[in-house]
């Protein structure tokens, strides 16, 4: 897109305006199609290949403006998860595989005395982190990107989360702990929680702190101070920031208020956060 709108009083902003003055449109534009959150790319030279400055957006499905894909990064590893999360949510299908494999399967397909299959997802514990559990990074980044392809995912399901020592982060239901950012409530400032939701922009600060911002100033952002940034960067092994346009997060952590009412996420460590950062690419 050369074009988006500046959501304070609804006018356009072309790159050149943005570029001239980023702290004013910064968190303030929209697509002016399907009005979803816009960030801006400046120009970049890749061998041959010559990009102009220009916003990108999650559009809506089938928004005109979309003139380009946004392509997740590193998602090899979720997509064959996925196919497991889905027979996992039906346990019955796993012991069969287990108990008879696959050819008497078929043949017991025609009985009339098995139990009718129960396709409802099951409340299954899922213990993640501690000394047992399954890896916190990976189950993390599985459960971002199913709430990415389905905001309403893991219903029915619970969820437990363990520190290394074996003590309990949170345990219970999944969707009693997920926060989808911004729709962020009072009673979600008391306890632990699992916030999730898009970074359309971010501000480094000349201390080296880092701030990704759902929006504007007064929308919640994660704070992530030098160090932590450092070690964020390294995991994804980013050189340079702006890969944050428009990722998507998950977050384990609490969230506290400033003093103008600004929602600020924060977390302890890198293995309690992660991001799905997207590139672009030509329809
Ligand atoms: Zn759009």
């Amino acid at each position: 897109m050369n074009e988006v709108e500046f959501t304070e009083n609804g006018s356009r902003c072309t790159t050149d305006m943005f570029i001239a003055n980023p702290e004013r449109y910064q968190g303030q534009i929209i697509c002016i199609e399907c009005r979803k959150r816009a960030w801006f790319t400046k120009a970049y030279k890749v061998r041959d290949y010559e990009r102009t400055a220009c916003f990108n957006a999650h559009h809506e499905d089938g928004c005109l403006k979309a003139t380009t894909i946004l392509e997740a990064e590193n998602m090899e590893d979720t997509e064959s998860d996925e196919n497991s999360d889905n027979t996992s949510a039906d346990i019955i299908v796993n012991l069969d595989k287990t108990k008879h494999g696959s050819i008497e399967k078929t043949t017991d397909s025609d009985k009339t005395t098995t139990p009718p299959h129960n396709w409802e997802p099951s409340p299954r514990p899922h213990v993640i982190g501690g000394k047992s559990g399954f890896p916190m990074d990976r189950s993390l980044r599985q459960i971002l990107s199913y709430l990415v392809r389905n905001p309403l995912y893991g219903s029915g399901k619970s969820i437990h989360i363990q520190a290394e020592s074996g003590r309990t982060v949170l345990q219970g239901m999944l969707r009693d702990f997920l926060v989808d950012v911004p729709d962020i409530i009072e009673n979600d400032y008391m306890t632990v929680k699992i916030f999730w939701g898009e970074i359309n922009n971010y501000t480094e600060k000349p201390n080296g702190d880092l701030w990704l911002n759902y929006g504007t100033r007064t929308e919640p952002s994660i704070f992530l101070n030098k160090d932590l940034k450092l070690d964020v960067m390294e995991k994804y092994r980013m050189k340079d920031l702006s890969r944050f346009h428009g990722s998507h997060f998950i977050v384990v952590g609490n969230v506290g208020k400033s003093p103008n009412g600004k929602p600020i996420i924060r977390a302890s460590y890198p293995k309690y956060m992660n991001f799905i950062n997207y590139k672009e690419k030509e329809r």
